[in-house]
């Protein structure tokens, strides 16, 4: 009965992601110690009974500057971002879309956003509401997503989330 009680209880998640891709990424990180690793999350917006969820089912990335404490695409890396994604879905009618960006913080701590982290993903091209920005790091294991949400007075934050990790 217990059990029956919990499912009937509405739990809405709007993030889904590909458990491979999410161990994919973390495998990622590791091998770019003991710099960041950065990366482009590709997937969908969807609609499902009126309410917009994000799938992430990819990841590109490219070259990219990187130090212990920062990394930024190149515009080389820009460009081999669109490359591989229009390589990977040329036939698709519904390819897949950038979403949101990964990147790691490896300081075997808890990851928390730089100002500089979230002055980037909240202003443009990144800052749309719906768009996923994932932080882990690779010594300490975590892995926490957030989402653009749009705030009441019109501005934008960044929300953290609960997610569902899915197979196909
Ligand atoms: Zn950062």
């Amino acid at each position: 009965m217990l059990t029956i009680l919990i499912m009937q209880k509405k739990v809405i998640y709007s993030v889904y992601i590909l458990k491979r891709i999410a161990r994919d990424l973390m495998r990622f990180s590791e091998e770019e110690l003991p710099n960041e690793a950065l990366a482009k999350l590709i997937g969908y917006r969807c609609l499902f009974e009126g309410a917009i969820y994000i799938k992430i089912t990819d990841w590109v990335t490219g070259e990219f500057e990187k130090t212990r404490s920062s990394a930024s695409f190149t515009n080389k890396g820009l460009r081999d971002c669109s490359l591989m994604l229009s390589e990977r879905y040329p036939d698709s009618i519904n390819p897949p879309r950038e979403i949101g960006l990964f990147h790691s913080h490896p300081f075997g701590t808890e990851p928390f956003f730089s100002l500089k982290d979230l002055s980037t993903f909240l202003l443009f091209p990144y800052g749309t509401p719906g768009n996923v920005f994932i932080i882990a790091d690779p010594i300490s294991k975590y892995f926490k997503v957030f989402q653009i949400r749009g705030a009441i007075d019109g501005g934008l934050f960044l929300a953290p989330i609960k997610y569902v990790l899915y197979s196909t």
